[in-house]
């Protein structure tokens, strides 16, 4: 049995796991291989690690982590967890493990917008985070997706940025008299149309076209996604959840479910970036391993 399981893989999981390895634990952790930044060529803002790929951020992580005998790595899929008194039984696509603590990890679902070929710039030259990406947009002629709760605000961000900007809704009507007049005045231009489909080769967005006919030139685009945790493998244990959606964790990270934990953007409930995902998997690595290491100590 292990002492932990940790769900999921990323800077989160795994920056839990070193500190579960340096704590002597005996630690699993189990990804799916399927990170949700897969989809980028590389990575910026984490000191010592900026503008690395995702996947060799991956492999220095492991590395890591690897350096330490009680700690294992499995690629596989959680489809349920169980606890029985104290136990819990995590089951995958292929294997079943019990550990004293799980740890959830496992990032955030995330849906695209419903836009034709917008998984093919995705990554590449559409974002949605512009701490991540604005940087390397900067000054070009970028799209920007408003929704409904962050119109300006987001506008306002993606201004820093570059000033040649369009805003698009996508057919919404989200533009209110004040908010047009506002995109006048600092030289944006907005078009409220369905896009009806992203065009552009080798990643590189070139053009938008909208369904009342009108073609814009683009070389980027800032977009919304949707995110949740409603992991399937949640289901049985079925923790407590915010108003919002999002996990109801105490101050030291621990669900309604004693003994599950939750870090990273499973934690948040949304995105943030890597170095708050190691951060905080860090932090709560910590938190689990007193509540171990109080029951350990009873028994000596
Ligand atoms: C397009 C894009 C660009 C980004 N750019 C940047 C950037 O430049 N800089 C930056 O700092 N951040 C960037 N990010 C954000 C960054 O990727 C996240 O903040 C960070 O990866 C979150 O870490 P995490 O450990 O919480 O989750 P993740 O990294 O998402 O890791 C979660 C892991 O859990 C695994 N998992 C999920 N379900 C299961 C399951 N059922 N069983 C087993 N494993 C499971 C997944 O396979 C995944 O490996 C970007 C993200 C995207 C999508």
């Amino acid at each position: 049995m292990y002492d932990v399981i940790v769900i999921g893989g990323g800077p989160a999981g795994m920056s839990a796991a070193l500190n579960f390895g340096r704590g002597l634990k005996e630690t699993l952790v189990i990804d799916a291989g399927e990170p949700r930044n897969k989809v980028e060529e590389v990575s910026n803002g984490f000191l010592t690690q900026d503008d690395i790929s995702p996947h060799e951020f991956r492999e220095n992580a492991r590395k890591d982590v690897l350096k330490y005998d009680t700690v294992a790595l499995t690629q596989d899929r959680v489809t349920d967890i169980e606890k029985d008194g104290e136990i819990f039984t995590v089951t995958t696509e292929s294997d079943e493990f019990k550990s004293r603590q799980v740890l959830l990890a496992a990032g955030l679902r995330e849906e695209t917008p419903d836009i034709e070929n917008f998984d093919a710039f995705y990554g590449t030259s559409a974002f949605y985070c512009p701490w991540c990406d604005g940087y390397e947009l900067k000054g070009k002629r970028l799209a920007v997706m408003a929704d409904e709760d962050s119109t300006s605000n987001l506008v306002m961000l993606i201004a820093n940025w570059s000033r040649d900007l369009i805003i698009c809704t996508d057919g919404k009507s989200l533009l209110n008299d004040e908010d047009k007049a506002m995109l006048k005045e600092k030289g944006f231009d907005y078009n409220e149309s369905p896009i009806s489909r992203m065009k552009g080769r080798d990643g590189k967005l070139e053009a938008l076209e909208f369904e009342d006919g009108t073609t814009e030139t683009v070389e980027g685009m800032f977009a919304r996604m949707n995110w949740d945790t409603d992991f399937d493998f949640l289901e049985t244990l079925d923790p407590d959840r915010e108003d919002g959606g999002g996990l109801r964790t105490n101050p030291l990270s621990e669900t309604s479910v004693q003994g599950l934990f939750a870090a990273g953007e499973t934690k948040t409930s949304v995105a943030s970036q890597q170095i708050n995902a190691a951060a905080s998997g860090a932090d709560v690595a910590k938190s689990m391993m007193i509540g171990l290491m109080k029951e350990e100590f009873k028994k000596l």
